[in-house]
C-alpha cells in the first residue's frame, strides 16, 4: 500500500485525557481513534493489527479442534435469570437497554448461558461428547476504571471458548491441554517469555483456576513468582495452602513480585450451567447426567494493547512480524525510479509492503516510520545507492546494513 492512500495521519500529542501508554502511541500513529473512555474504533492500520492478531487465535483454537460460531450481543433476561446472573446487584458491569414495548434486555458480558441454552439442543447423548466452541465477538461491559486504553474497554473484543464434556476425564483432559495451546498463543504473539501461568481462586466449583499474566509496569494485577517452577501466585489470591498444593518448595519472602496484566484465564464451570440449563445427556446406561463445561477466554483488544506496552521506546511502536500491520517499510528519498521498480516487485511477490510515497523531509519519513512500528524499514536514497543499494534496518536495532537491490529482491 501506498501511504500517500493511507487517510491516516500520525499526530505529536495524544488527547490530553489519555494516560496510557498503548491508547497514546496507538491514537498518535493512527491505528486507533478515542471515542470516549474504554471505547475505541479501529482504523486501517489497527484493524490490520487487530485481525492478525484475531487470527492467531482463531487457527490455534481451530488446531484444539474447537467449532466457530458467532453469538448475540442482545441478550434475553429470562435465560440469565435461571443462572441468578441478570440482577445487578449480582453482576454489576451490565449494559441493559429496553425494547420499544418495554421488554428488558442485556449487552453481553460474556456467553456461558447462550452457549448452554444453545447446546441443550444439540446434546443429547454421550455419543455427542465432547466437544468445543469459541466466538470472537465485542463484549460489553460497564466498567468503573477504563484508563487503560485497550487493556480495559467497555466495548472490547474477546475470544471466548467453552468446552463440553461427559466425564472427569474428558473435562480436566481438555483443561490441561489448553494451558498449552494457551501459551503457543502467547508464544506466537512475542509474548510468551514473559507469561506465566498464574494460580488464582477458583470460583464455586474447582479449588483453583488459572490466569496467564504477563509481566509489565502496565498491569494491574501483582502476582508472586516461584522461579523454580515457573507458576507464578495471582497476589489476591496468595496463600501458605497454595504453595502446598502446588508443592512449592519456596519461602513468600522467596518469590519474585512483579506487576503483570491478565491476558486471559480458565475456567473449570463444573455443571453449574448445565444445572441451571438443564444441559444434559444420557449416558451409556441410559441414564441423564449433567455435562461438565469449562471456559477459555482471552481478549484480542487487551492483547494488542499487551503488546505495545511490551513493545515500544522513545520514538514509537515496536511491532513483532506476527501482528504488524505490514512486514516491510519501503521510504524513498527521491529515486523515485527506482523505488517504484522495488515496490511493483515487492507487491507481485505478495510481500505487505507500505510504501512512504510522500512527498516529505527524510526526518519526518524516519520519524513516522518510527512511530508506526513496521518490524523492517527499507530505506533507498542516493546515499544507500553510492553504498551499494537499498539500506535495511530492523525497528528493534539500532544499526543498518547496505545490500544490493539483487540481494533484496531475492531475500524478501
Ligand atoms: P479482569 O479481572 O481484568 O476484569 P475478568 O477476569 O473479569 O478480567 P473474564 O471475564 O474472565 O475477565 O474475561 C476473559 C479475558 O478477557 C480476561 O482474562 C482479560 O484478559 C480480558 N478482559 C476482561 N475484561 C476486559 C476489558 N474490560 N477489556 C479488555 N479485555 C478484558
Ligand atoms: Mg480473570
Amino acid at each position: 500500500m501506498k501511504q500517500s492512500q493511507l487517510f491516516t495521519k500520525t499526530r505529536k500529542e495524544a488527547p490530553s485525557d489519555e494516560v496510557s501508554k498503548n491508547a497514546q502511541l496507538l491514537i498518535r500513529a493512527g491505528f486507533i481513534h478515542k471515542e470516549m473512555a474504554g471505547v475505541y474504533s479501529f482504523l486501517p492500520l489497527g484493524l490490520r493489527v487487530l485481525e492478525n492478531i484475531k487470527n492467531v487465535i482463531r487457527e490455534e483454537m481451530n488446531k484444539a479442534g474447537s467449532q466457530e460460531v458467532f453469538m448475540t450481543v442482545l441478550q434475553d433476561k429470562e435465560i440469565w435469570e435461571k443462572t441468578n446472573r441478570w440482577d445487578d446487584v449480582v453482576v454489576d458491569n451490565w449494559f441493559k437497554t429496553k425494547l420499544k414495548n418495554g421488554t428488558e434486555l442485556g449487552l453481553a458480558f460474556t456467553h456461558e448461558e447462550v452457549i448452554a441454552n444453545i447446546m441443550t439442543n444439540f446434546v443429547n447423548s454421550y455419543k455427542d461428547l465432547p466437544f468445543s466452541a469459541y466466538q470472537i465477538q465485542n463484549k460489553f461491559r460497564n466498567e468503573v476504571r477504563a484508563k487503560a486504553g485497550l487493556m480495559r474497554g467497555r466495548e472490547f473484543s474477546m475470544k471466548d471458548l467453552y468446552h463440553f464434556a461427559k466425564n472427569e476425564k474428558e473435562y480436566n483432559g481438555f483443561y490441561e491441554k489448553m494451558k498449552d495451546v494457551y501459551m503457543e498463543v502467547f508464544n506466537r504473539l512475542g509474548m510468551g517469555e514473559k507469561t506465566y501461568i498464574t494460580v488464582s481462586s477458583g470460583g464455586s466449583f474447582s479449588k483453583y483456576s488459572y490466569e496467564f499474566q504477563t509481566i509489565s509496569d502496565a498491569g494491574e494485577d501483582t502476582i508472586y513468582i516461584d522461579p523454580k517452577s515457573k507458576i507464578a501466585i495471582n497476589e489476591e489470591d496468595y496463600s501458605e495452602e497454595i504453595l502446598k498444593d502446588f508443592k512449592l518448595d519456596v519461602l513468600k519472602e522467596d518469590l519474585q513480585v512483579e506487576k503483570s496484566i491478565e491476558v486471559g484465564d480458565i475456567y473449570q464451570l463444573g455443571t453449574k450451567f448445565s444445572d441451571a440449563l438443564n444441559l444434559t445427556f444420557k449416558d451409556e446406561n441410559g441414564e441423564d447426567k449433567k455435562v461438565l463445561m469449562s471456559s477459555y477466554g482471552m481478549s484480542p483488544t487487551r492483547l494488542m494493547g499487551t503488546i505495545v506496552e511490551l513493545g515500544n521506546d522513545e520514538n514509537g511502536i515496536i511491532w513483532p512480524e506476527s501482528v504488524a500491520p505490514f512486514q516491510v517499510h519501503l521510504i524513498n528519498i527521491g529515486e523515485e525510479e527506482k523505488v517504484k521498480e522495488i515496490y511493483e516487485n515487492m507487491i507481485e511477490k505478495g510481500i505487505d509492503v507500505l510504501w512512504d510515497d510522500r512527498d516529505k523531509r527524510p526526518g519526518e519519513k524516519f520519524a513516522d516510520s518510527d512511530l508506526i512500528g513496521i518490524p523492517l524499514r527499507v530505506v533507498i536514497s542516493e546515499k544507500s545507492l553510492a553504498a551499494g543499494g537499498v539500506e535495511l534496518k530492523k525497528r528493534i536495532e539500532k544499526e543498518s546494513e547496505i545490500i544490493s537491490i539483487d540481494e533484496f529482491l531475492k531475500r524478501y
